[in-house]
Order: C-alpha cells, then sequence, then structure tokens
C-alpha cells in the first residue's frame, strides 16, 4: 500500500525502512507536518502516517478523503491531534502504537527528578567551568518522599515501581484504579488529597476535555509549598502562564516538563540562532528550578523499533481488512 509517512527524520525513515523490510509498503517520507496545507502531498494515497504534531482536524481529514485517504496510521500512542469524529464520518480508519517506550518515558521521568533535586544540570555546567562550590545545590533524598501519580495506566504504573525502589510512598489518582499499583503498596486518593500530601507531582494521564489545565491556579493553591511537578505526559495538562506565577510565589520548587501547550513551534527542530518568538517559553526557561526537553521522553532504540515494527503491522491489517486490535474507535452518535 502506498503510504504517505509525514513529520519524518531521518531516524524515522532508518526504523521504518528496517521495519518493512518484512513487509511491502511503498512508503513516501515527507519532513514536513501534515496539516490542511500540506494534506494535498497525500492526494492518492490511501494512508498517511502521522506522529504527536501532525493536525488532522476536520478540514485536514476532508482534503484526504477527497484524495482518497482511507487509513491514518499514527506512530504515538496519543491521538489529541486527531478529530476522531471528523475521522469516522469521513469513514476514516484510525490506528495507533498504543504502547511504544513506556520504561522509556517513566525513565526520563525519574531523570527529570533526580536533575531538578540534585541540580545535576548546574553541576555540569559549574564542574565545565573549574567551580567546585556546592552552593545552591543542595538536595533532598527521595527515601521517604511521597510521590503523587496522575494516571497510572502503563507509564504511571512503571514510575510507580521504580519510585517504591527509591523507598518513597506513592499516592495515586485515576478515573480507573490499576490493580498492579495497589498490589505494590501504591494509595488511591482523591486529586485534592495527592495535591495536598505529594512532595512531587507527576503527570502520566492523557490530554481530554476533562485534564486539560489539571495543573492551574486553583490546583497549584493546593499542592505542598515548594512541590516539584513533573510532565512527560501532555503540555496542556499544565496552565503554563500559571505554574509561571506558581514559580514565581515560590509555591513550586521544581518544575520539569518533556511536553510544552504551544511545542509543535518548537520541539523536534533545531532553532538554535533564531529568534524565539514565544515569550512564555522563554519566561518558563529562564527560571534556574525549571528543566525542559523537547518531547524526547519516548526517544529511545527500543521505542523507535516498537513504532516501526508496530506501525508496519498496522498499516498490513487494515490494508487487508483484518481487524486491527490497535484500532480507535470512535461511537457516532
Ligand atoms: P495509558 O493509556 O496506559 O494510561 C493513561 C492512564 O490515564 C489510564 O490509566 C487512564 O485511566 C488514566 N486517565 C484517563 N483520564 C484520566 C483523568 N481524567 N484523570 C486521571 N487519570 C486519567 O497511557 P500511557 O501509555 O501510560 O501514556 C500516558 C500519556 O503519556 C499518554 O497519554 C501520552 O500523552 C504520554 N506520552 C508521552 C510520551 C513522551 O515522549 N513524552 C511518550 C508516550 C506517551
Amino acid at each position: 500500500m502506498k503510504v504517505a509517512v509525514f513529520s519524518t527524520k531521518a531516524y524515522d525513515r532508518q526504523f521504518l525502512v528496517a521495519a518493512n523490510s518484512h513487509h511491502e509498503h511503498e512508503l513516501v517520507f515527507f519532513e514536513t507536518r501534515l496539516s490542511s496545507h500540506t494534506a494535498i502531498l497525500a492526494a492518492d494515497f490511501p494512508a498517511v502516517c502521522v506522529f504527536v504534531h501532525d493536525l488532522l482536524d476536520a478540514t485536514t481529514l476532508e482534503i484526504l478523503a477527497s484524495g482518497g485517504t482511507r487509513f491514518i496510521v499514527l506512530r504515538c500512542a496519543g491521538f489529541n491531534n486527531v478529530d476522531l469524529q471528523a475521522a469516522s464520518e469521513l469513514g476514516m480508519k484510525v490506528v495507533r502504537v498504543p504502547a511504544y517506550s513506556p520504561y522509556g518515558v517513566a525513565e526520563h521521568a525519574v531523570g527529570l527528578i533526580l536533575s531538578l533535586n540534585r541540580k545535576i544540570h548546574h553541576a555540569y555546567n559549574r564542574v565545565r567551568e573549574s567551580n567546585f562550590s556546592l552552593s545552591g545545590l543542595l538536595g533532598f533524598n527521595l527515601h521517604g518522599r511521597t510521590v503523587g501519580i496522575i494516571g497510572t495506566g502503563k507509564i504511571g504504573l512503571i514510575l510507580g515501581q521504580i519510585m517504591k525502589g527509591f523507598g518513597c510512598h506513592v499516592l495515586a489518582y485515576d478515573v480507573y484504579r490499576n490493580a498492579e499499583l495497589e498490589k505494590i503498596g501504591g494509595r488511591y486518593v482523591e486529586l485534592s488529597e495527592l495535591f495536598a500530601n505529594s512532595d512531587i507531582i507527576s503527570l502520566h494521564c492523557p490530554l481530554t476535555a476533562e485534564t486539560h489545565h489539571l495543573i492551574n491556579a486553583e490546583t497549584i493553591a493546593q499542592m505542598k509549598p515548594k512541590v516539584m511537578i513533573i510532565n512527560t505526559s501532555r503540555g496542556s495538562l499544565i496552565d503554563t502562564q500559571a505554574v509561571i506565577d506558581g514559580l514565581k510565589s515560590r509555591q513550586i520548587g521544581f518544575l520539569g516538563v518533556d511536553v510544552y501547550e504551544q511545542e509543535s513551534q518548537l520541539f523536534f527542530e533545531d532553532l538554535s540562532g533564531e529568534i524565539i518568538q514565544d515569550d512564555v517559553f522563554q519566561r518558563l526557561r529562564a527560571f534556574p528550578n525549571v528543566l525542559i526537553t523537547g518531547h524526547q521522553a519516548f526517544f529511545t532504540e527500543e521505542a523507535l523499533y516498537n513504532i516501526a515494527e508496530t506501525t508496519c503491522a498496522n498499516l498490513a491489517d487494515v490494508e487487508q481488512g483484518r481487524c486491527c486490535a490497535n484500532e480507535i474507535s470512535y461511537q457516532l452518535n
């Protein structure tokens, strides 16, 4: 099947070409993102393959459908960038890669926690400048601290397991309980209790209408002073301006984020030498107690391998009309 593969970097091509060696898809790679402006490139392609910053709103989907596209093949788990209702009305199938790097993302969250706490990013720069002073590098023991995990699916559970290994107490909030988390001693509580008692809060729920700006001025006010907030999930779980205010008042002691509300203007590109126009982002990264990575939590060899293998298998399933376990179902009213 002919597949228009959008938002591809050299590393995507490498893993997809390798996975496709035991399939016979005709993969055509585009570096550009898919949007209503670029959808025309997919004319006559039965399938498009996309990632987190491709925008599949109703207009884009209509252009794709009129060009003959029937299958939307996501190389990621989250699908907040796809208008599922529009896809369903246009008779398009949407498939995804539900799990490709749960260990990678959870381990990255731990990396942010440790770096922020022990100020490893500052220490690295100091030592390079022959500054061996310890002033300002004081951290705290993780042992005995309370970690609040919001969203205890695949990634949240693994984070809970790792933090238990550090000797932390684990509080959890989810709309569904995960028995595995309870088995290792995690305790489900109401969100207000999690906010009030956690030294570290880590977000692992999807972005939905319910979770949009879950971290806002009101919820920040319920947290422990000097709380550490970690977000490796989706940028819009956090109201960035509210977090900036919380950092300025010192209610938030540390912020580690791999995702950012307006990241599609910035992340995955080399913008060194460019003038960044996003003043909110510039303010955020100016704080010494904020650590930002550019949506790299998933970025491990294992993840790229799993993404490519599952994507090629999903393409084979939809092409041959087989039931695909990774299809995202949407019920039209
Ligand atoms: P998952 O589906 O296994 O788990 C998500 C959990 O969130 C589920 O248990 C679900 O019940 C829970 N949830 C849903 N709505 C909720 C709500 N309103 N409040 C609290 N919990 C709620 O997903 P996962 O594989 O663990 O991934 C979690 C998120 O991580 C994804 O949605 C994605 O946005 C993000 N992610 C980021 C990266 C990265 O590179 N930074 C990579 C992969 C996934």
